[in-house]
């Protein structure tokens, strides 16, 4: 049978260039070294050779992605909804930059993740009545360079879906979501009919807010909007990605006036759920006259295809006949995925193998559709007899999740302090002498005793510094980690890291996830010679400091053979083995960081108690084997948990700080509510601020805690710390933030 209905398309690829080129040319245009034209002559060679990489790589149809910061961002600015404090800026660069990042006198748009990516976007703000003014001027250009780059018959323009984009906007309290829908869609209708005069062979309409548990609430908005934008006569294809549509959602949705629908079949990397979306289509069938944007090719994992995206084809050809037309696709736009593998020189030739970027995602989607024989890796080391479950729990002993003591028992055992303990959450300023010997050390100019030595330096530094600012529990300061996750992933064994593996995190910032590799294990100890350099030099107790299995997983690209619980699991018995050696070491009171706890939540919130239940787990499992004795820090980073407050409480950390300042004491008083009883630092002051918080406002905040009735007002188990770590921060403002913080203790403490 000739498969004359398999084609193959992209939704969506990096727009940051293979070599960065789009960072470089940003930072260099802001800070006023090059023009606007020569940023726009790199934005357009970038997208032309990210567009051409696709058609050459034998895509049939090519989604126009590329943005010059944030795709939704670009939405707000076609579609005029600036807010007032940038609309007296000149617009282009000026007024979008500035919605941004923040000019003076206005404050960028608040950022936030992408639904359950570690991309963030732009949050649009919206009136109660928009005055929607749409230039689409940009959007229509940029397809014109698209058609003249791949011909008008493959490239093909995305739009953010009016629905999906009301969704992630911010708007005043009781305005009817479904009116701004409403208020939009005249610019959507007048951008549909002048793309439709372009000759584009269809829209992709980018609506992944259907992936979301809560969508089916939508249906309404969706049948209206759709049945109006259908009206126009340009060929849409509603695209939804980052995880499966629910059965209820689906029986809908396919019935929407559109010519294609294109569904994710991978959702997250590593989620246990399987392929939701082929065994609903294998229930309620597929629509003969749409085509099908089948997402089989994993575009959210960069580990290549084994086989399983052309047994999905395989299926779903079976299932839905021989003249369905199916479209292979990506699950996910590909921007969530370094550039391309072949630039890595240093990996070992048998990971490399098993590794896909985005590129060698394309070979493998054009791969799947035309020969319906996919690549098929060497399978991943298999996994010892510690792990034979799915859920690897059954090798570790139930005991080893759970303190020998309880709170009440164990917690007078451990390090006392008087009233308003004082601390901080880990780093200090990452200064330009450190970075500057951790690159020359890197580079091999200065040598490893060089090194240490330098570190040893920050070290006493930090300690004498917290000693003379009488700080009760003194860290010494993290200077030789330059990132917490991976710090640790370079100590462990079974991680790897790319050199050029660079995945957006927003706008210019980059990030390069490491790579779980193999199992995971602790090649010696990690942390203990920093430990001991700190303490030999205070009396004080110094706090260890950790970071938790679950932000190192959900901060790094997961393997894909084996279940994400089994990965945090084996992090969390190396995690363990280096509590004992920290405590073998000395140390009384250990920290372990989980600020990307709530990241890894599913986007459907009955998916959530299965993931917290084994993320609790995995924390409890690195710290549970701490003497009575040892004390027990968490903290976490967000400004809002009430959600996973019962999952908090579970962790049965000692002392739990938390990020509290931007809000207004929101988690302290959830916690007071839910009757949390174990210590408590709710952040004091905004470590994002350079702005020094003066004692009286630190005297009022602290006093503020009381009012919420924590720990019925307990001083010595109320510690003063700030918000998060202080690594961003210069010790100009530091050093006054924490002499003000402990006057403010000192004044609270003469008060018990
Ligand atoms: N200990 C880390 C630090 O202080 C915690 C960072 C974080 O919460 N993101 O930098
Ligand atoms: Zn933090």
């Amino acid at each position: 049978m000739v498969s004359t209905q398999i084609s193959s398309a992209t939704i969506g690829f990096p727009r940051i260039g293979p070599n960065r080129e789009m960072k470089k040319a940003l930072e260099s245009f802001w800070s006023g070294k090059s023009t606007a034209d020569d940023l726009r002559t790199v934005a357009e060679q970038t997208e032309r050779v990210a567009w051409l990489s696709q058609k050459d790589a034998g895509l049939d149809l090519v989604a126009l992605d590329s943005t010059y910061y944030d795709q939704i961002l670009d939405f707000i600015t076609y579609l005029g909804l600036i807010p007032k404090r940038f609309q007296h800026l000149e617009p282009g660069f000026a007024q979008y930059f500035a919605m941004a990042r923040g000019v003076h006198g206005a404050h960028a748009l608040d950022m936030q993740k992408f639904f359950d990516t570690n991309y963030h976007y732009m949050v649009p703000e919206l009136e109660a009545s928009p005055a929607v003014e749409a230039d689409w001027s940009g959007l229509l250009a940029k397809v014109e360079r698209g058609q003249a780059v791949l011909g008008s018959d493959v490239a093909v323009p995305i739009l953010i879906g009016p629905i999906t984009l009301v969704s992630l906007a911010r708007y005043p309290e009781g305005t009817d979501a479904s009116a701004l829908v409403g208020a939009l869609l005249p610019a959507y209708v007048e951008v549909l009919g002048r793309l439709k005069a372009l000759g584009v062979p269809e829209v992709q309409m980018h609506e992944p807010v259907l992936a979301l548990g809560t969508a089916n609430e939508l249906q309404a908005d969706f049948e209206s909007s759709y049945s109006q934008l259908a009206g126009v006569g340009v060929p849409l294809n509603l695209v939804v990605y980052y995880d499966d549509v629910e059965e209820d959602v689906y029986s809908w949705l396919v019935r929407l006036p559109v010519q294609a629908i294109s569904l994710d079949f991978c959702a997250v990397p590593g989620a246990a759920h399987g392929c939701a979306t082929a065994a609903t289509i294998a229930r309620l069938g597929f629509p003969e006259d749409k085509r099908l944007g089948a997402g089989i090719v994993d575009g959210r994992s960069i580990w290549r295809d084994d086989g399983t995206a052309v047994d999905l084809l395989a299926a779903l050809r079976a299932r839905l006949g021989p003249n369905q037309a199916i479209v292979v696709q990506s699950s996910a736009p590909l921007l969530h995925l370094p550039y391309d593998v072949r630039a890595e020189k240093n990996l070992p030739g048998e990971l490399t193998a098993r590794l896909a970027f985005a590129l060698q995602k394309l070979e493998e989607i054009v791969a799947v559709a035309k020969s319906g024989s996919g690549t098929a890796p060497p399978a991943l080391e298999t996994f010892g007899a510690a792990f034979p479950s799915d859920e690897g729990r059954s090798g570790i002993d139930a005991s080893k999740y759970h303190r020998s003591e309880d709170y009440a028992t164990r917690r007078p055992k451990q390090p006392q302090f008087r009233p308003f303990p004082t601390t901080s959450i880990g780093s200090f300023p990452q200064t330009e002498q450190i970075r500057r010997a951790r690159l020359q050390y890197k580079r091999g100019i200065i040598s490893t005793e060089q090194y240490k030595e330098q570190i040893g330096v920050e070290i006493g530094y930090a300690i004498g510094l917290q000693d003379a600012l009488d700080i009760d529990v003194p860290v010494h300061g993290e200077p030789e980690r330059s990132d917490m996750v991976e710090y640790f992933g370079l100590k462990l064994d079974g991680y790897s890291f790319t050199e050029h593996g660079w995945v957006q995190s927003y706008g210019s910032r980059y990030v390069r996830p490491p790579i779980v590799s193999g199992n995971v294990t602790r090649a010696g100890p990690m942390t203990v010679h920093e430990y001991r350099l700190a303490q030999a030099v205070t009396a004080r107790p110094v706090k260890g400091m950790l970071t938790g299995p679950v932000t190192m997983l959900n901060w790094s690209f997961p393997r894909k053979d084996v279940a994400r619980s089994v990965q945090a699991f084996q992090i969390a018995l190396a995690l363990r083995q280096e509590m004992e050696d920290l405590e073998g070491a000395g140390c009384r009171i250990v920290q372990v960081d989980e600020p990307a706890l709530r990241e890894g939540l599913p986007l459907k919130e009955r998916r959530w108690a299965r993931y917290l239940d084994w993320a609790v787990d995995a924390f409890k499992l690195s710290v549970a084997g701490a003497k009575p004795e040892t004390q027990v820090v968490t903290h976490l980073c967000y400004s809002s948990f009430e959600d996973i407050l019962p999952a908090i409480d579970a962790m049965d950390a000692d002392v739990l700080t938390i990020e509290n300042s931007r809000s207004d004491n929101e988690m302290v008083l959830a916690l007071a509510s839910a009757g949390y009883a174990r210590d408590i630092g709710p952040g004091v002051y905004d470590v994002h601020s350079p702005v020094v918080p003066s004692v009286e406002f630190l005297v009022d905040k602290l006093r503020s805690f009381s009012s919420t009735g924590i720990l019925g007002g307990d001083a010595r188990r109320i510690w003063v710390n700030p918000d998060c770590g202080l690594k961003t921060r210069r010790w100009a403002e530091v050093l006054p933030s924490l002499r003000n913080m402990v006057q403010a203790a000192a004044i609270l403490r003469a008060e018990v």
